[in-house]
């Protein structure tokens, strides 16, 4: 059998390991920390457990192919559930939104309660409808370095419809023009963080974001998102795929021919011969660390990282029943916000806070009288702030607003306390400066200054993950490892 090596994990790198299993491929996944997951990690603390990256968990079906590729039922694996409330929104003066996965209701609750009107929701959402039909096949499924993608009869039609991408403004001044009510505008605006941008400099493009959530849906693993993690390492296992932790991978190796051909990768100072070799680190530290005689794509690593988090994993003593699984507590000043992050590289003294709670619908996540927190801030991605400070300040600041909205001191309800910043994040999960998505999506050509997914070097060589095309995010991360099998012919006899 051919051997494949893929280097990290993260969730890229188990699906990509498990797709070249399936194509008949030998498989040994290396990873430098203990566990498999990378930034879809979790934390367990007296009793309470947290997932410690990703708490949204979108386009399920992009795990599901997995298992069905190698003829399973997915139900036997992984079971999810559809949320009914995506998310509950608070501001400064007293307004309370329910996000309901049923839009009518939504857009009449918006209707009610605020100055903008059901149409101006429905409008919102065709158009972001159709930013994702022109824009999906294009600029996430396929690869946008190989002449084939371009030569499909869908791609050219969604060239032919560009206009209605909506790319040439930024998105907050099209939601500004979609919305009356400057509260509305500041809810959808919050999208642009989902990929790590900033609202008042990423094009409004990012307006299909909803669409996932809404269209599509959103959903809760029954075990969690790190219960993602755990069915895939299961599938992999089960398929022969051998996974070798705290083993870092210190160098990628290839032939010296004019045109290198790859021959495997060095752990532990042993090499490790492959056939095929899938990174799936950060591009940056691919580049920097494993592959140091390969001149750099230094345009591609020098563009701005997109944003960081810090954030507070809190075990509450007591249930708050204001709150549900997604919760958003604005600031009042949302441009202020994105100033101190994107151009002073701060945090603001009123930052949007948002709570993840995965005991309202995993009650084993918590105690019974008890809820387990997950408070994140957005934060700029590290560059030698004094980070010590800035939580300091951040956490007063927090716990000042989230009590003030809820009208009720939440100091006294926190009972133990862990936190990740952006130098943890960097350090944990190989993601350089602690950005969250790999590169921003500040401007309109970002999806075409993401490394591709392969190496133009040498053959045989892929990148997948957040940092590479299509993007950052489990279901892009996902789709990374789609793009890479396509490239990839079966050795299946
Ligand atoms: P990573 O998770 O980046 O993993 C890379 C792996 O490579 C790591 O395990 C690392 O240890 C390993 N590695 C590094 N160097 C080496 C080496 N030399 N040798 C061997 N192994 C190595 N996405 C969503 O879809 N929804 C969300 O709600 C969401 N929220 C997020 C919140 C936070 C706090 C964070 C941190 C991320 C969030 N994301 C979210 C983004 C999402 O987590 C990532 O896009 C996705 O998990 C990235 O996966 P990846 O495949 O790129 O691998």
């Amino acid at each position: 059998k051919p051997k494949a090596i893929v280097i990290g994990a993260g969730i890229a790198g188990i699906a990509s390991a498990i797709r070249l299993s399936i194509k008949g491929y030998d498989v040994d996944v290396f990873e430098a920390n203990s566990k498999p997951g990378g930034k879809l990690g979790e934390i367990k603390m007296n009793g309470f457990r947290f997932d410690a990256g990703p708490s949204l968990f979108t386009m399920p079906q992009y795990v599901d192919e997995l298992f069905k590729l190698a003829g399973k039922n997915p139900e036997d694996y992984f079971k999810y559930i559809k949320l009914k409330e995506v998310c509950r929104y608070f501001y400064e003066d007293g307004l309370r939104l329910n996000a309901t996965s049923d839009l009518n209701k939504f857009a009449k609750e918006i209707e009610e309660k605020t100055n903008s009107t059901a149409a101006e929701v429905q409008r919102y959402f065709k158009k972001s409808e159709t930013i994702y039909e022109v824009t999906h096949r294009v600029f996430l499924e396929r690869s946008l370095h190989k002449l084939k993608s371009y030569l499909h009869w869908d791609t050219l039609k969604s060239i032919f419809r560009f206009g209605q991408i909506d790319a040439f403004r930024t998105q907050a001044r099209a939601n500004q023009s979609f919305f009356k009510d400057e509260r509305i505008t500041q809810l959808f605006n919050r999208y642009a963080t989902y990929n790590g941008s900033n609202p008042y400099q990423a094009p409004a493009t990012l307006n299909v974001i909803p669409h996932f959530e809404y269209h599509f849906g959103a959903f809760i693993p029954k075990d969690g998102m790190y219960g993602i993690v755990k069915a895939l390492v299961k599938l992999a296992e089960e398929l022969g795929i051998r996974f070798h932790y705290n083993q870092k991978v210190e160098d990628i190796l290839y032939t010296s021919e004019s045109k290198p051909k790859i021959s495997g990768v060095k752990v532990n100072d042993k090499t490790c011969k492959a056939d095929v070799v899938i990174s799936n680190l950060d591009i940056w530290f691919t580049y920097k660390n494993l592959l140091k005689a390969i001149p750099e794509p230094k345009k591609l690593l020098n563009q701005e990282r997109s944003s960081s988090a810090l954030i507070f994993y809190w075990g509450m003593d007591g249930n708050y029943s204001d709150l549900g699984l997604h919760n958003i507590f604005y600031t009042e000043d949302y441009q202020k916000e994105f100033n101190a992050i994107w151009k002073d590289k701060t945090i603001c003294d009123d930052p949007t806070v948002y709570i993840n709670i995965s005991a309202k619908h995993i009650r084993g996540d918590a105690p019974a009288d008890g809820e387990n927190w997950f408070v994140m801030i957005n934060v700029p991605a590290n560059n030698g702030q004094n980070w010590d400070q800035l939580i300091k300040e951040a956490k007063v600041n927090i716990i000042k607003k989230v009590s003030r909205i809820l009208n009720r001191n939440i100091e006294k309800d926190i009972i133990c306390e862990q936190i990740l910043d952006p130098r943890t994040i960097e350090s944990k999960t190989g993601s350089y400066q602690g950005s969250l998505y790999g590169n921003s999506s500040n401007n309109q050509f970002s999806a075409f200054l993401r490394h591709s997914n392969f190496s133009s070097k040498v053959k045989n060589l892929y990148f997948c993950g957040g940092s590479v095309h299509p993007g950052g995010g489990i279901p892009l991360a996902l789709l990374s490892a789609k793009i890479i099998d396509d490239d990839i012919n079966s050795v299946v006899q």
